[in-house]
C-alpha cells in the first residue's frame, strides 16, 4: 500500500466545483490582486479567530517580517524565537534587520520553552516569536505574561496552527500580531503563495496594509517606504471556499491522531502530546525514534513517505553556525534533531493507512538497524 505524505489531490476532488467556480469568477471579474475577494476573506478569517483584524499579504514569511515592523521592531533590536521551528521564522526576523535569539524547546511540546525565556532576555530585546509547532498552542498566557512583565512584543507565528487553541482561545489571538501562511500543505492552504497578519491593534492593522502596500496609507500617498506584498484575488477565493470546511478537516485529522496513538501506544515510540486546554491541530504527526534514518528508509520499503521537521535546529544551521554554538547551548532541540519523524498526516488519510504506517514502523523499530540481512 501507498502511502503519501500529504495528498493535495483528495482534498481538491473533494471541493473541485465550489473551487474551480471561485477561480473562474476571478478570472472574469479580473479581480487579480487584493480586491473584493481577498477583502473578503480577511473578514471571515478574523471573524473565525475571533480578531478585529484580518490583512492578506503575499506569504507567511512576508507576514512575519511586516507582523514584526508593525508592532515597532527593526534593526538591531533582538527578537526571542524557538530553536526549533521553520527557518523562516528566524529568517524574517534577521530580514528586517533585527537579530533572531534562540530559546530552547520544551522536549515534550518541542514548542518554546517558557522557562528558558528570561534568561534570554538582555536590554536590546524587543519581542518574542512564540511559534505553535506542529499545531500544538504554545504556552502561550505564561509565554504573554513574562512578555508584559518585560514590556516586549509578540507576534504568534500560527503557520502551522490555524484553528488551535489555548483555554478555549484561538492562538492568534494572544499576542501584539500573529502571522499565518496559506502555503498550499498547512492546514488551511491557498493554491499557490499566500500569508496573513492578525491583530486586535488598529494601529497595527493600518501600519501592516501600509507597509504591505508600497507604503501607501491611501491611494497614492505613499507615507512610508513598505513593500509589495499583498493577498491575490485567486488565493483570498480559494481559501474563502475551503474556510468552511477547516474545523471539519481539523477534527479529521484529530481522529488520524487518535488512532495513530492507539497504534502505537506502548511500542516505545515517543508519540506528540496534547496537554490540558491546549488544542492540538496536527498540522504534523510528529514521533520520536532511536534510529531514525534507519526507520524512515525501512517505511519508505513499505510504500510510506515521511517527512523530518526538521532536519537540523536553527542554530546549527549556516548562517547562524557562524556564531559558534555547541550542543550544549540547545541541548534538547540538538538532541532531537535526528530523532523527529512526522508520519503522514492529512483528512482523507485512511484507517487502512494509518493501520500500515503503524504495523511498518513498530516493525522497524523492534528490529535494530543491521539486523536484518
Ligand atoms: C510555513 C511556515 C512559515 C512560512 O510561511 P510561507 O508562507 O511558506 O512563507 C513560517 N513559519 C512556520 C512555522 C511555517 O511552518
Amino acid at each position: 500500500m501507498r502511502v503519501p505524505f500529504v495528498d493535495l489531490q483528495a482534498q481538491y476532488q473533494s471541493l473541485k466545483s465550489d473551487l474551480d467556480a471561485a477561480v473562474s469568477r476571478v478570472l472574469s471579474e479580473t479581480a487579480f490582486i487584493a480586491g473584493k475577494y481577498s477583502a473578503a476573506f480577511e473578514e471571515q478569517f478574523a471573524d473565525y479567530l475571533g480578531a478585529e483584524h484580518c490583512v492578506g499579504v503575499a506569504n507567511g514569511t512576508d507576514a512575519i517580517e511586516i507582523a514584526l515592523l508593525s508592532v515597532g521592531i527593526g534593526p538591531g533590536d533582538e527578537v526571542l524565537v524557538p530553536a526549533n521551528t521553520f527557518f523562516a521564522t528566524a529568517e524574517a526576523v534577521a530580514n528586517i534587520g533585527a537579530v533572531p535569539v534562540f530559546v530552547d524547546i520544551d522536549p515534550t511540546t518541542y514548542d518554546i520553552d517558557p522557562h528558558l525565556i528570561e534568561a534570554a532576555i538582555t536590554p536590546l530585546t524587543k519581542a518574542i516569536i512564540p511559534v505553535h509547532l506542529y499545531g500544538l498552542p504554545a504556552e502561550i498566557e505564561r509565554i504573554v505574561s513574562i512578555a508584559r512583565k518585560h514590556g516586549l512584543k509578540i507576534v504568534e507565528d500560527c503557520a502551522q496552527a490555524h484553528g488551535a487553541t489555548y483555554q478555549g482561545q484561538m492562538v492568534g489571538t494572544f499576542g501584539d500580531a500573529a502571522t499565518f501562511s496559506f502555503y498550499p500543505s498547512k492546514n488551511l492552504g491557498a493554491f499557490g503563495d499566500g500569508g496573513a497578519i492578525v491583530t486586535n491593534s488598529d494601529e497595527v492593522r493600518s501600519l501592516a496594509r501600509a507597509i504591505s502596500n508600497h507604503g501607501q496609507l491611501t491611494k497614492n500617498r505613499h507615507s512610508m517606504i513598505g513593500r509589495n506584498s499583498r493577498l491575490d484575488g485567486i488565493q483570498g477565493a480559494v481559501l474563502s471556499v475551503k474556510l468552511p470546511h477547516l474545523d471539519s478537516w481539523i477534527d479529521a485529522r484529530r481522529s488520524r491522531a487518535e488512532l495513530y496513538n492507539k497504534l502505537l501506544g506502548g511500542t516505545g515510540i515517543v508519540l506528540p502530546i496534547e496537554p490540558d486546554a491546549r488544542r492540538h491541530t496536527y498540522h504534523l504527526y510528529v514521533v520520536r525514534v532511536p534510529e531514525r534514518d534507519a526507520a524512515q528508509a525501512r517505511l519508505k520499503e513499505a510504500g510510506i513517505d515521511t517527512g523530518i521537521h526538521y532536519p537540523t535546529a536553527l542554530p546549527y544551521l549556516e548562517p547562524f553556525a557562524r556564531r559558534g554554538y555547541t550542543p550544549n547551548d540547545f541541548p534538547v532541540a540538538h538532541a532531537q534533531m535526528g530523532r523527529l519523524l512526522s508520519l503522514p498526516m492529512y483528512a482523507e488519510l485512511t484507517d487502512e493507512m494509518v493501520e500500515h504506517v503503524c504495523t511498518a514502523l513498530t516493525a522497524a523499530v523492534a528490529t535494530p538497524a543491521g539486523a536484518i540481512a
